[in-house]
């Protein structure tokens, strides 16, 4: 069974007046202007004008249940592809008018019968250490021809402009091709520095492949890998025909241009250490070494804009320079949220929260680079901040000033978000909970202590005020709906006059309700909701069963008595202010 999720956080209503510019793309080639050192890889790249770089993402994880005879068990398996760019990939830039280039090293091919397949992560690296597969110095031009095309595909697939499926396509297309269209071409740039630069013909009009190795003898060079290094380029638009302007600017002003740095071992190591901050009060020995962690390292690794700050239970990844203060203060607060996670909905059957990746962007546009491929539930320009489970990273976009969201509530909803795929081992849980608890976290304002205040979100509380008011509308039967929805319905509720933020409010107001409104009541009659509904959960991984079993609904849903009180309690609670004073002002746990 797949199991693949990703939640997320709508702020359609807000981001609706500030939506991005959409800007005409022009068909114009890359400009270089200046250069960036990449001192970990060796290299001195000229870069496009305006050009960000754009950090790799996680490889996204597939959760397979697995069942032999009576054995079952669980393996986590990711796209065979993606896992084999990300092994190669070491920078990448994009320029505001959408060119793009990648750089990567060449290690090996990927066995073709595991293209397109989801493996291990222990299958795919046996594959890349098997001799068979390796690529070194010595490898034929055809077969590097090969790799390259494999490489662009796949590229596409990643950053946009691809699915899977075209993937595959192209990699029967490069096998159906003939081997004079495969033929790599010399250029003939740069000559002292390298022993070798390979032009690879690729299917797209719009795309390049370079091949590069470097030249042992050149100065500076005699401890300089051997191995091959690829350029990838991808125009915004493919010239027009017989138009080679592009095409001599990427020769004389890109390759013609490129350096290399010396090779000193030490260098990587000072570079690391500093893009490396602890959170303060943060001692080396409370760092965990995990997967998460080093593979989220790793993805900055050979970036010079970006930094990263850790704690004990976050690592936490930006490339704004001006960042650094307000990440000290997040991860504090997320450090202390945690326990109240665990405090508020426990984990399931004993387990441990992973690290939890954070990425804060400084420019918006670079949010929707980066999700430009996949797309997100609402609609990009809608997304604040999003938890992808199966990439397991928590990615914020900036917010803009005068706003009326602040990063930290939007990143107190995500990591709650987070904190569950980790706890529950990916168990879906009812939507509204998900998302009404997330919302519930998010009015957990920090203070200097430690502690925190609790504050309703307005944005919700309006919203449930005023239908506390209007005569008409009846509470059972909105409860007895959008408890049961999925979360695609949730998101795009069925509903005349009604977008998320109602499903928001609903899941919003019931969740504040359980927690900080009831247990205040005499006699605390929907104690035993909560419970219910995270043993049945537990139990059955069956949301809307453990919806049902909460509220006494029967399986079929049908039955509504129990579900009725509990509307009548709750539409009291959100017309009287003076029980919603009560549980503002009530301690937080
Ligand atoms: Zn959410």
């Amino acid at each position: 069974m797949k199991i693949v999720r990703a939640s997320i956080f709508p702020v359609a209503a807000l981001l609706a007046v500030a939506a991005l510019p959409t800007r005409a793309l022009q068909p114009d080639a890359p400009r270089f202007m200046g250069e960036e050192a990449l001192p970990a890889a060796g290299f001195v790249v000229p870069v496009m004008q305006g050009s960000a770089q754009t950090p790799a993402k996680p490889v996204e994880v597939v959760r397979y249940r697995c069942r032999l005879g009576d054995r079952e068990w669980e393996e986590e398996r990711s796209n065979a592809d993606e896992l084999w760019v990300s092994a190669q990939r070491l920078a990448a830039w994009t320029d505001r008018k959408g060119n793009r280039i990648a750089f990567a090293r060449v290690l090996a091919e990927l066995p073709l019968a595991y293209s397109g397949m989801d493996v291990t992560r222990e299958t795919f690296e046996r594959a890349l250490q098997d001799p068979d597969n390796a690529l070194d110095q010595t490898a034929e031009p055809e077969r590097l021809a090969l790799w390259a095309r494999h490489f662009a595909a796949t590229l596409r697939a990643l950053e946009g402009g691809g699915t899977a499926g075209a993937l595959q396509a192209d990699g029967m297309a490069a096998e159906a091709a003939t081997t004079a269209d495969m033929q790599p071409e010399t250029i003939l740039v740069n000559l002292s520095r390298f022993a070798k630069i390979l032009s690879v013909p690729l299917p797209d009009a719009a795309e390049r492949a370079f091949l590069l190795r470097l030249n042992p003898h050149h100065p500076g060079h005699g401890r300089a890998p051997r191995d091959w290094f690829a350029f990838f380029v991808r125009f915004a638009s493919a010239p027009r025909p017989g138009d080679r302007d592009a095409d001599r600017s990427l020769r004389s002003d890109f390759l013609g241009n490129l350096r290399t740095t010396g090779w000193r071992d030490t260098e990587k190591a000072v570079r690391e250490a500093s893009a490396r901050r602890l959170a303060t009060g943060v001692r080396e020995e409370d760092i965990p070494d995990d997967p998460l962690r080093r593979q989220a390292r790793d993805s900055v690794a050979l970036l010079d804009d970006w930094w990263y700050m850790e704690s004990p239970g976050y690592i936490l990844l930006s490339d704004d320079p001006a960042a650094e203060r307000s990440a000290d203060a997040l991860l504090g607060a997320l450090e202390s949220l945690r326990p109240r996670f665990e405090a508020l909905v426990p984990p399931f059957r004993g387990r441990h929260p992973e690290t939890g990746v954070v990425r804060l962007f400084r420019k918006s546009e670079e949010f929707d680079r980066y999700f430009a491929a996949e797309g997100t539930p609402l609609g990009l320009s809608s997304t604040a901040g999003l938890f992808s489970g199966s990439r397991r990273e928590l990615v914020i976009r900036p917010v803009r000033r005068n706003s009326a969201l602040d990063t930290g509530s939007i990143i107190r909803h995500e990591a709650f978000h987070q904190y569950l795929f980790s706890a529950w081992g990916g168990v879906e849980a009812p939507i509204w909970f998900n998302e009404g608890t997330a919302e519930l976290f998010a009015g957990y304002v920090p203070r200097a202590n430690g502690t925190f205040e609790f504050r309703e979100l307005e944005r919700r509380a309006h919203v449930l005020e005023s239908l506390a008011r209007d005569r008409d509308a009846d509470w059972t039967r909105i409860l007895a709906v959008v408890l049961l929805w999925d979360q695609e319905t949730f998101y795009n509720p069925p509903v005349a006059g009604a977008d998320a933020n109602w499903s928001y409010s609903i899941g919003y107001g019931v969740c504040q309700f359980l927690h900080r409104g009831a247990p205040l009541m005499r006699g605390r009659p929907w104690k035993h909701v909560l419970p219910t509904l995270l043993e049945t959960l537990e139990r059955t991984g069956n949301p809307r069963l453990a919806t049902a079993e909460a509220f006494q609904m029967g399986r079929d849903g049908r039955d509504l008595s129990t579900l009725s009180r509990f509307a009548d309690d709750l539409r009291d609670y959100w017309k009287s202010e003076s029980a919603r004073r009560g549980s503002r002002s009530g301690k937080v746990p």
